[in-house]
């Protein structure tokens, strides 16, 4: 544990979201690490002031969907709540939320499945505590013998990595129910529920669209052989951690206060002093919030967008991306000489090409997936188990003048602004 950390390290609780560590080109695996420990904490909290707007875009979808699913209200109803919360949406949040509950509770299961509010967790103890669990919609037969998990997205269904695939399918075939921890550094309350799991699917479902796209459907046994393939590699490299990478995902990591590998600049951004919300902000955002402060705002929301990357911008990303891929390539920094153009070789570049064969079409982040030899620490008796500079923006002006832009926007239907 690092020194600006302190805590209990016993308990470790993995799910998809927890991340996968160094497998993840943009990710920092100390940060993995230190989410996979809920009981640690950082000796030195933030005092910084919460945002005055909702900034979990999917959080007031779940709460509406919850109200429908587990307390029998009614579509209307559960949307009129989204107004009363304490921590009001943005209007064109709003907007997205409405559209988003409107379109998944419109439609019937295809297979007469039943909400389930309590959540699905393995408990194993092997000198550690191991909890594995999702946070995805559950969903299960009548007579308990399949269960489904449902993951939402922004926009259109997409592919999960298979590690999280993997999570969610054991923690569905194996899991007891259990309710929510009363406090995160708390462990799961579990019930015993004997198993009669038969099946697991795990789907994805988009809010833009309903389009959905089932990443994983079988028996339990596939479900372990699925496990032993892809989830304990990922499992592994979440609870290893590694170094320090700053990025994106320093804005809500836990050790942020204390981390010595977070470069600190203060004024850099010519802000008043006054104490602000934590925010992290790119060329991209600040050109965003010059255009319009809403827009900006939405963009951040990661909000559906029709028009997210003009040719311009893909082309910007590809060329970061080949870069990034050659500084990459061997821990030291490219140089002219040593970097060739996509496409070519030579002996000057050691072979001509990263280490790692970029996509273009994503900005070079992709690459691919080579399952880790399998010795899952969950069922073992052997214990084992992106960068940006974050600094604070200037506070949102949430309501925007509509302007000619709003027409090449289309961030969401509804903006408050148009
Ligand atoms: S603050 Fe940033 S660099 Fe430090 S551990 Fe967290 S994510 Fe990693």
């Amino acid at each position: 544990m690092q020194q600006w950390m302190t805590g209990d390290e016993r308990l470790v609780r993995i799910g998809p979201g927890t991340g996968d560590g160094a497998e993840e080109m943009l990710g920092c695996p100390a940060r993995d690490a230190a989410e996979a420990r809920p009981g640690i904490r950082v000796r030195v909290p933030s005092r910084l002031p919460h945002e005055h707007l909702e900034t979990l875009t999917l959080g007031p979808v779940c709460e509406a969907l919850d109200l429908i699913e587990f307390e029998g209200e009614s579509l209307e109803r559960a949307l009129d709540a989204l107004l009363e919360r304490p921590r009001p949406l943005h209007p064109g949040h709003l907007a997205y939320a409405e559209h988003a509950v409107r379109l998944y509770a419109g439609r019937p299961d295809l297979y007469g499945l039943i909400p389930v509010k309590p959540y699905w967790v393995v408990r194993k103890d092997n000198g550690r505590r191991w909890e594995l669990y999702a946070s995805w919609r559950r969903y299960e037969s009548a007579d308990g013998s399949v269960r489904e998990y449902r993951r939402l997205r922004h926009a259109c269904a997409r592919a999960s990595k298979p590690g999280e695939i993997a999570i969610a399918a054991y923690a569905a075939a194996f899991g007891s129910s259990a309710a929510w921890p009363r406090r995160w550094p708390r462990e799961f309350a579990l019930r015993a529920s004997p198993s009669r799991v038969t099946h697991v699917r795990i789907v994805e479902t988009g809010l833009a669209d309903g389009s959905r796209n089932v990443q994983f459907e079988g028996t339990v046994d596939e479900v372990r052989a699925y496990y032993d393939a892809f989830g304990d590699a990922h499992v592994r490299s979440a609870v290893k951690g590694g170094p320090e990478r700053p990025g994106p995902f320093c804005v809500d990591c836990k050790q942020f206060t204390g981390c010595g590998a977070v470069r600190r600049s203060p004024g850099a951004l010519a802000l008043p002093s006054r104490k602000l919300p934590l925010r992290k902000v790119s060329v991209g955002d600040l050109r965003y919030h010059a255009l319009c402060p809403a827009q900006g705002f939405l963009r951040s929301l990661h909000l559906p967008q029709s028009d997210e990357y003009s040719g311009a911008a893909k082309l910007g990303r590809a060329v970061r991306g080949w870069i990034e891929a050659l500084h990459r390539r061997d821990g030291r920094p490219a140089r002219r000489r040593t970097c060739p153009l996509p496409g070519r070789t030579g002996r000057a570049a050691g072979g001509g090409c990263p280490t790692r064969r970029p996509n273009w079409a994503a900005g070079c982040s992709s690459t691919t997936w080579t399952p880790a030899r399998s010795s899952m620490p969950l069922s073992s008796s052997e214990s084992s188990p992106s960068r940006s500079v974050s600094s604070t923006t200037p506070p949102l002006r949430p309501l925007s003048l509509p302007s000619p832009i709003c027409s090449t926007a289309r961030t969401v239907p509804g903006c408050g602004g148009s």
